[in-house]
């Protein structure tokens, strides 16, 4: 069995590295809200990376793509994970774009998969609302049809971002008379129609997210994206692109080696701390659970070359390892800073920038791309072949509850 990567490959890799070295300061964050200076970085180092077609290599040429495969998209989310890289358009270039890729029109895709890869355009994925996140077929915002447009009206929330978006992709409910999730539409919108108004909503560690209104938003059929009643379906699939990545190994991997670096330079009581046996064991654990991420991750990139072959096992049980990596691994360099651990970047006094800190608050927030919870129902059921929980089972616990209250 070929067990590594070609030399195509490793030189892509090689090419994409220099790059981002030769881009980027030493010292520049992600997190876009610092400042405006720093989104316009961000924004410029976008559009420069999209015109060598360094956003997307796996999409065609004629999209704006390199033209080569999914193992090369992984490679570029590798080095990008590697370098900490959180493009302004990341829902775009890894939910949106991929899922019109399967689901878009042959219209559609022209008319938007060049100006995802070329960095040029935002995109928010607007699907959460206050009674529709693990219930995902709960939606109750509408879309009616009125002649030839529709009005939409509704509310999501928690929806990801630190910039201006340009277009908006929203689940809306569109048939009232079939079970809910046989009656939800796709659309996708500018972010200026008149009816669309935004309050910010910041999250902890910095991560900036966004509630979103809809007040009479009318749009025309070419608005609708996939199938009508189809959408989610379609939602469904982006699932397998917003839970899979190469970037968390790898973004792990260079944080575990700053952590080294910090315990072979720091001592305690006269040591370096990477004398002390507990810490060797910690960063061990962490070595191999980065291991096994990475792996499992390339498995799933080489799995979407095969589509026919990807199951939940690939996407879901990966996503759910990098969280669950994320929240331990956090909490261990968190211990080993010791007080140092508590101060933000800005302080003079933060070591490693301030950024434990912030990825011990980023890595609370679990929810994103479905619970951990959701996620191991999915396994349980599609992977596991575990039965659900029966109905009567079911309706006696939700009595029990009603009862409790
Ligand atoms: C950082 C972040 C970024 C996000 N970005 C976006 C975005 O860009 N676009 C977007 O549309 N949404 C986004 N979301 C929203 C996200 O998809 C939802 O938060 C998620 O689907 C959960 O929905 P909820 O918050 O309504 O929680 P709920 O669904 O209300 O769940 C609350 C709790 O109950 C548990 N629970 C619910 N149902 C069950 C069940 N059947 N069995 C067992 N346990 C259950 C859940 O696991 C969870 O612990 C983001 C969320 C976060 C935190």
């Amino acid at each position: 069995m070929e067990f590594g990567f070609t030399e195509e490959q490793e030189t892509l890799r090689k090419e994409l590295y220099d790059f981002y070295a030769r881009e980027l300061p030493e010292d520049v964050t992600d997190v876009p809200a610092v400042s405006k200076e720093l989104q316009d970085f961000w924004m410029d180092l976008q559009k420069k990376a999209g015109r060598k077609g360094y956003l997307t290599p796996g999409w065609s040429k004629e999209t704006g793509g390199l033209g080569l495969g999914h193992m090369e998209a992984g490679v570029a989310n590798e080095v990008e994970g590697y370098w900490g890289i959180r493009w302004p358009n990341g829902v775009g270039l890894q939910v949106c774009g991929p899922g019109l890729h399967l689901f878009g029109t042959e219209e559609q895709k022209k008319n938007f998969l060049p100006e995802i890869s070329s960095g040029e355009k935002i995109w928010y994925e607007c699907f959460t609302e206050p009674e529709a996140g693990t219930d995902e077929a709960n939606q109750q915002t509408r879309a009616k049809k009125q002649g030839d447009k529709w009005i939409i009206n509704g509310q999501k929330i928690y929806i990801t971002g630190g910039y201006k978006p340009d277009l908006l992709l929203v689940e809306a409910r569109t048939a009232d008379t079939v079970p809910k999730h046989k009656g939800l539409t796709l659309f996708c919108f500018s972010a200026e129609t008149p009816g669309v108004t935004v309050a910010a909503l910041p999250c902890m560690g910095g991560y900036l997210a966004n509630i979103f209104y809809f007040d009479d938003v009318m749009v025309g059929d070419e608005a609708v994206i996939g199938q009508i009643n189809q959408g989610f379906y379609h939602v469904m699939e982006t699932f397998e692109f917003e839970r899979s990545n190469t970037y968390g190994a790898a973004r792990a991997r260079r944080d575990l080696h700053e952590m080294v670096q910090f315990c072979r330079e720091t001592k305690k009581n006269g040591e370096p701390l990477i004398k002390n046996p507990e810490i060797r064991k910690a960063l061990a654990k962490m070595a191999v659970d980065i291991e096994v991420l990475r792996l499992a991750t390339w498995r799933t990139a080489w799995r979407f070359g095969e589509r026919d072959r990807l199951g939940p096992l690939d996407f879901d049980l990966t996503g759910l390892f990098a969280r669950l990596n994320g929240i331990a691994h956090s909490v261990v360099r968190l211990n080993i800073l010791g007080v140092y651990g508590q101060l933000r970047r800005g302080s003079k006094y933060a070591k490693l920038s301030g950024d434990v800190e912030r990825d011990w608050q980023y890595t609370r927030s679990m929810h994103y791309a479905g619970t951990l919870e959701a996620v191991k129902i999915v396994l349980a059921g599609r992977v596991l072949g575990l039965p659900r929980i029966p109905a009567k089972l079911n309706k006696t616990i939700m009595e029990a509850l009603q009862e409790k209250k």
